[in-house]
């Protein structure tokens, strides 16, 4: 058998169209929609990102602006800015692009940024009403996994599911989404002692580690989903994931690729919180 393909750029694209639709319609009612990104310093993967995040709203109708600010920015100077974008109405969404360089204290800035603009769904209080089932703001990665899930008909009421990694921006709040769904979660992580026993029950695997060729496929249960948010560099310099995707295709019931499955829709779950925190301000 040779699992079903999820394709994250076909899903995205649809994604994409619909806040289209809702940015429009915004529009229409004299309200723009808007996305401020800050980047500091010259990191150029960082570059690269901020570039495509701004891309992309360009194409959906938000209005996003860029701050560059030199690397040696103070953190003081930073905390000013994102003070003047918590205070400005035209602005719906923040996104201060990490890493930041050492001498700035992610954390303090984070914390800075107003919950109601917390594009990302890194602050506390974010996390926070994830984990009350409140959420406001999800974390894009994961937020775009269940996406891709819900795209499949995978059932997650009462699911196996395994989630591998277990940092703050993908395998703890992907956990979190799926235990709302009613799945039964486990997460494993660099100190998990077996983990093919805990992936060879799931029903759904989630696999953010980071390692090429991590989960093999005689880790994988027959007619499981496996979703892949690893992002590595093969020695022949091409993007891959952390599943052995040629031969755990033959296993699974659905699998997404790399380049080409996640990626794409962590962009567009930007998006979606965007438009979300601009309906919400308008009422
Ligand atoms: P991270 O380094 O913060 O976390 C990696 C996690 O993997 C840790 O929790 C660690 O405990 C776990 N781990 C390490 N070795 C392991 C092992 N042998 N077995 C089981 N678990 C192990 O990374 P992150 O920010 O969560 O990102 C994870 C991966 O996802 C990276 O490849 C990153 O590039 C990618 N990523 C992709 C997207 C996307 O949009 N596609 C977004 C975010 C992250």
């Amino acid at each position: 058998m040779s699992a079903k393909l999820i394709d994250g750029n076909a899903l995205a694209a649809s994604i994409r169209n619909d806040v289209g639709r809702r940015v429009r319609r915004l529009a229409d009612l004299g309200l723009t929609t808007g996305l401020a990104v800050v980047l500091v310093g010259d990191d150029p993967a960082s570059a690269v990102y901020v570039r495509n995040k701004v891309k992309d709203c360009h194409e959906v109708g938000i209005v996003s602006t860029l701050d560059r600010l030199p690397a040696q920015t103070t953190e003081a100077a930073l905390l000013a800015r994102i003070a003047q974008l918590n205070a400005d109405p035209a602005v719906h969404g923040i996104l201060v692009q990490l890493p930041l360089p050492r001498h700035i204290d992610s954390h303090r800035v984070i914390e800075a940024i107003s919950p109601a603009k917390d594009a990302d769904g890194f602050h506390v209080s974010n996390v926070g009403m994830l984990v009350t089932g409140q959420a406001l703001f999800r974390p894009c990665t994961p937020y775009g996994v269940m996406k891709m899930l819900e795209h499949a008909g995978a059932h997650l009421d009462g699911a196996e599911a395994v989630v591998i990694g277990r940092s703050n921006i993908v395998g703890k709040p992907q956990a979190l989404m799926l235990l709302a769904e009613g799945a039964t979660v486990t997460i494993c992580h660099s100190r998990t002692r077996d983990l093919a026993a805990h992936t060879r029950r799931a029903d759904i695997i989630v696999a953010a580690v980071g390692r090429i060729g991590l989960v093999t496929a005689d880790m994988v249960k027959p007619g499981a989903i496996v979703i892949d948010v690893g992002m590595n560099r093969g020695a022949d310099g091409k993007l891959c994931g952390d599943v052995d995707f040629a031969a755990v295709r033959e296993v699974a019931s659905a699998i997404t690729p790399v380049p080409g499955g996640v990626g794409p829709m962590t962009r567009a779950m930007l998006l979606v919180n965007t438009i979300e925190a601009a309906e919400r301000a308008a009422g």
